[in-house]
């Protein structure tokens, strides 16, 4: 029902940068190359995101806001799996719930439609002439809720959230063309690169970097990592995902760290993008619905896989 969504919308959103977060990562879901991204007062009036992924099927669009609506399980045991990155079919029943929205979408061979569900209201469904692909837009997120537009802070500090977010999730999805305008000025303006590093040049203006990749059993890592003498005061950038899903792991942040041991003063950190791809049978993501945490079924394995990962090539940096 719509209460229930609304009290689940207070769960998997927070703030607008959760909101850009699940429209990105549906996105990237719908095997999009190409992502436009438009933010107006900080995603506190619109946040806009446009993909040329594969569309939704005229039929399916009211399924798109049901809750456990999703296309993406197919089995039971998909539940535990993030190789796709949505899986519960809960974002957009919520996002919908609190804000002016409306999602139109195209598949090849269709025609395309919108749907517009107008806060408190009912959803209606027209023509909607776009390439193929996706539009999302979702107009003043939570203005209509007074006990959740309260927890919203200024519109320069839920841009910076969303921006460093952004920044992050496109370090991950490097062979991604991104496009951010913020409110009508772009900002961001990123064609596909070949590499993670290649991109994470272009965003962060870092040098002495580095490049990692290894592979063991079911567990794979690449990343992009500073040499030891680029430190820095906090850990901000010890960004981490799984399945280029990002993720807040202190477990695989604190084994980043502990690979620089000896290296750093203890107050100083790496910087630090890390992408695992493990198997769905070694992790749970239904642990929080805005999956920001994970669990693995062998935490022990993967810490020390990545503390060696990283240890190895460092040592290999010294040699
Ligand atoms: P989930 O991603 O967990 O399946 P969401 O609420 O995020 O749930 O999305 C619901 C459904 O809407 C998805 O399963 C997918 O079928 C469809 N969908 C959402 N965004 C897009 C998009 N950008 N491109 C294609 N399909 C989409
Ligand atoms: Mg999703």
């Amino acid at each position: 029902s719509d209460i229930s969504n609304k009290i689940a919308a207070g769960e998997v959103v927070e703030r607008p940068f959760n909101v850009v977060k699940e429209l990105l990562e549906n996105s990237i879901d719908a095997g999009a190359d190409k992502i436009e991204i438009e933010i107006n007062d900080g995603g506190l009036s619109l946040i806009k995101v446009s993909d040329n992924g594969r569309g939704i099927l005229p039929n399916d669009l009211p399924n798109t806001i049901e809750r456990y609506a999703t296309s993406k399980i197919k089995r039971f045991e998909d539940i535990y799996s993030i190789n796709s990155y949505g899986f519960r079919g809960e974002a957009l029943a919520a996002i919908s719930s609190v804000s002016d929205f409306k999602i139109h979408s195209k598949r090849d061979g269709y025609d395309g439609f919108v749907l517009i569900k107008n806060f408190g209201e009912n959803f209606v469904i027209k023509p909607s002439p776009i390439p193929n692909g996706t539009i999302v837009e979702v107009a003043n997120l939570f203005q209509k809720i007074p006990v959740r537009k309260k927890f919203l802070k200024n519109s320069n500090s839920e841009y910076r959230e969303i921006l460093k977010f952004i920044k992050c999730f496109s370090s991950i999805n490097f062979n991604v063309t991104l496009k951010l305008i913020k409110d009508g000025e772009v900002v961001l303006d990123l064609l596909k690169d070949n590499s993670m590093i290649d991109r994470v040049k272009k965003i962060f203006n870092e040098s002495s970097l580095f490049e990692l990749k290894n592979t063991y059993g079911s567990l794979s890592i690449e990343g992009v990592l500073s040499t030891p003498n680029n430190q820095k005061f906090r850990k901000d950038y010890l960004i981490i995902s799984v399945n280029k899903r990002i993720v807040k792991d202190f477990g695989i942040m604190q084994s980043i760290i502990n690979a620089y041991h000896r290296l750093m003063p203890e107050n100083r950190y790496p910087f630090a993008f890390i992408n695992l791809n493990i198997t769905g049978d070694d992790l749970d993501v239904n642990v929080h619905p805005t999956k920001m945490a994970v669990k693995f079924f062998n935490s022990n394995d993967i810490f020390s896989f990545v503390y060696d990962s990283i240890k190895a090539e460092l040592n290999s940096l010294t040699l």
